[in-house]
């Protein structure tokens, strides 16, 4: 196979050229994504500076040379900012242009544009910096998972990484230079390996924009935008998987007392805070292992596994308390409370809409037992002697 030079530079130029206006076409379509912005002009710039490149020979050897490689260096520090701005950091704009600056500058001293080994050391430092640099980006920011960080790091990797093994080549072994350069092997292959590193770093760039917005709408249906806990649908969803597990678990619904009283009193807004404040409680008390969201209105439930009934009344009981002993430093008289009805799954049993019912009886019984209180379903049956919770506990066992 022979690689043909003035073919692969154009097909470069082309390709690099539409990834850019790919970039700004999507970035259209999601204007707050702003490294979409940055890639999209990187990659228009990447496309004149390869056509600089190509064009060697036929335009002015200071363009071809100096302003094409200043502007592929600063291309390299866009894609670095694009990667900072999708990580939601400072662009810091300055160090592109300083970049390119810097090798412009130095191809002013004579001494240093005619040594085609200074320019491939220079330009190739710079270049390995940002490839590095954004990888390590995406690296810090791993915290998001998404799948696409890391084909996105290991291209960029090893794009710096060809990069800096062009230092020491172009000292050991320098590149042809004049007519012979671009029957070069070399050159062709470092052209070939340029072009399949800006087309695979693209579409990672595209797959990371695209899981991320995946991920976020995802997110958002399954989240309550007031509390941040889980809304009934992603509750529901959780708690079945829970449920499916062969140990017994306890469904705790929550209905706030005289809430509208607490709206009307104070307006909506406190109403929306006291919400807040009961999900923050049931954070950070209810059991690590639980699934705990709102049904809607006043409305919640948690699901966490229990080994019987009494423990999981201790649970439901204690944050009962802890909510009732509420207090807003602003508002002295505002008081809350929260009735819970309790059901404790039978093992073996993970029919979720029939544990459901069980804990909303026992609701229903302690808002008419006075509200502010935990009731537990099941007991007020005919069979219900006193020692029935004991029985499943042990069949639990
Ligand atoms: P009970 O003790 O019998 O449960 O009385 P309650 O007043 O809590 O029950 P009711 O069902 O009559 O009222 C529930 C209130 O919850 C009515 C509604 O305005 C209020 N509410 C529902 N969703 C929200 C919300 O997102 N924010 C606020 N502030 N209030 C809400
Ligand atoms: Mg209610
Ligand atoms: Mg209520």
């Amino acid at each position: 196979m022979r690689l043909d030079i003035p073919t692969l530079l154009l097909v470069t130029f082309v390709l690099t050229f539409l990834v850019g206006v790919l970039f700004l076409l999507s970035w259209v379509q999601a204007r707050g994504t702003r490294a979409l912005a940055i890639w999209g002009v990187a990659h228009l710039g990447g496309a004149v500076a390869s056509g600089g490149l190509a064009l060697r020979g036929m335009i002015p050897d200071w363009v071809s040379i100096g302003v094409a490689n200043a502007v592929m260096i600063a291309v390299y520090g866009l894609i670095w900012s694009g990667v900072r701005a999708f990580e939601g950091r400072t662009l810091r704009l300055a160090l592109p242009v300083l970049g390119g600056g810097v090798f412009a500058v130095a191809c002013l001293v004579p001494g240093f544009y005619e040594s085609i080994a200074a320019r491939v050391v220079l330009a190739s430092s710079i270049a390995a910096g940002f490839c590095g640099a954004s990888a390590y980006e995406i690296w810090r920011g791993r915290a998001e998972r998404l799948v696409s960080r890391y084909p996105a790091m290991v291209l960029l990797c090893a794009y710096g990484l060809c990069y800096a093994i062009r230092i020491p080549a172009a000292l050991i072994a320098p590149l042809p230079t004049g007519p012979d350069a671009l029957q070069s092997p070399w050159v062709a292959i470092l052209c070939f390996a340029a072009m399949l590193f800006t087309i695979a770093i693209a579409f990672t760039f595209m797959a990371l924009t695209k899981e991320r917005a995946e991920r976020s709408q995802r997110l958002a249906a399954s989240i309550d935008p007031l509390t941040g806990i889980a809304n009934r649908r992603a509750f529901v969803r959780e708690a079945e998987a829970l449920l499916a597990r062969p140990s017994p678990a306890a469904l705790l619904l929550f209905d706030l007392d005289h809430f509208k009283r607490v709206n009307d009193t104070y307006g909506h807004a406190v109403g929306d805070g006291v919400l807040v404040a009961f999900c923050a409680l049931g954070r950070a008390l209810l059991p690590t292992e639980r699934v705990f969201g709102r049904l809607g209105g006043e409305e919640f439930a948690c699901l966490i596994p229990v080994d019987g009934p009494e423990e999981a009344r201790r649970v439901a009981v204690r944050f009962g308390r802890a909510f009732a002993a509420l207090r807003l430093p602003t508002l002295p008289n505002l008081r809350v409370g929260v009735s819970i009805g309790l059901a404790v799954s039978r093992p073996g049993d993970a029919d979720f809409d029939a544990l459901m019912r069980r804990a909303d009886l026992a609701l229903y019984r302690a808002k008419h037992n006075g509200r502010s209180r935990t009731e537990l379903a099941d007991v007020e049956l005919p069979d219900a002697r006193p020692d029935r919770s004991k029985a499943w506990a042990q069949a639990a066992e």
